[in-house]
């Protein structure tokens, strides 16, 4: 699965670098001096460059804990993000991550244990206010733990923390490691979903719906807080059928009581953003749909975007309580 480890050599000897290592033994493993060195180079092509990624472990010195961005986040006061992982083992033809780096190269910050010195004083900082914490930001939260063993860590530190919350954003279906814990209350597994006919088009590699749902119910059975993401919201001509669909399923499989909230937000990118991306994938219906382009941002354009903001909302309205559904502009 992964043919080349690039380790910065301090971090060889960290307890997670020695796990990765058990887990890739087969992998040629190559010293580096600093992951950007690497990461960083310019004029690499993602496309190419996800045919067959590399893992690169390096050690993260700053800006462990940032704030979101406006328009992101749920009914917390204060919102935070933090990203062990760049990159992401799924491909979906609207990933943001695509723009945002030039190298489809997994970099792993093997030190959890910074990350968790630096959300412990950003939680005594803001002690006064509700706080959530979101990871997943920059990868899939859950799809590389088999291998990085970080969200077993990540839910020991917050288990100690029960005034905040915490959400593990995912398309991933490893979730073992989850059942076979107690649930943690201030914990909440969010689940990207779009409705299948629609992931099966633009979710590459990632678990199929069905699958989806079926691990979202698993882990609601066992007491987990489910989170839903509707996020990107993604125009076809039969949108509303299949959103309909889609939202009942998980209603009809889903206790409601397990369901923490719902988000959705619909398909944008900053302008220089969407041409990159776009320009890696010219042939695809998602990047052949005329996009509108308002103060720098490119989405559907404002008629579409009330359209869906509207029917999404009193789908979800059909089975939730409002103060469960968040609409996300960031
Ligand atoms: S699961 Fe999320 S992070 Fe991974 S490729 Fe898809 S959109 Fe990007």
């Amino acid at each position: 699965m992964i043919d080349t480890v690039y380790f910065e050599e301090e971090v060889l000897q960290h307890p997670t670098a020695t796990r990765v290592r058990k887990a890739l033994p087969k992998a040629n493993w190559v010293p580096i001096n600093r992951f950007q060195e690497l990461f960083n180079i310019r004029n690499q092509n993602f496309r190419i460059q996800k045919k067959n990624p590399a893992l690169i472990l390096a050690k993260k010195f700053e800006n462990f804990v940032l704030p979101v961005p406006s328009g992101f986040g749920m009914n917390s006061t204060k919102n935070f993000y933090f990203s062990h992982m760049y990159n992401c083992l799924y491909d979906c033809d609207y990933c943001f991550l695509q723009g945002l780096y030039s190298s489809a190269n997994y970099v792993l910050f093997v030190n959890y244990e910074d990350f968790f010195e630096h959300i412990s004083q950003t939680i005594e900082k803001n002690k006064n206010d509700s706080q959530m914490f979101f990871s997943g930001y920059d990868c899939d939260s859950l799809a590389f733990d088999k291998i990085s063993g970080f969200s077993d860590q990540l839910l020991q530190f917050f288990e100690k923390y029960q005034n905040v919350e915490v959400e593990l954003r995912t398309k991933s279906i490893v979730t073992n490691s989850l059942r076979k814990r107690p649930a943690i209350k201030n914990c909440i597994i969010a689940f990207s979903l779009s409705p299948t006919k629609i992931a099966k088009k633009l979710d590459n590699k990632a678990p199929s719906i069905k699958r989806r749902i079926k691990a979202m119910k698993q882990l609601a059975d066992c007491g987990w807080l489910i989170g839903l993401r509707f996020d990107p919201l993604i125009y076809t001509n039969d949108w509303k059928v299949q959103y309909s669909e889609l939202i009942c399923e998980i209603m009809t499989q889903i206790n409601v009581s397990s369901i923490h909230s719902v988000s959705y937000g619909l398909l944008r990118f900053p302008k220089r953003m969407y041409k990159k991306i776009s320009n890696l994938h010219n042939t695809t219906g998602l990047f052949a749909f005329p996009l509108d382009n308002n103060n720098g941002v490119t989405s559907y354009g404002k008629e579409i975007e009330s359209e869906m903001y509207h029917f999404i909302q009193q789908e979800l309205q059909h089975y939730l309580p409002t103060n469960k559904i968040f609409h996300c502009t960031g």
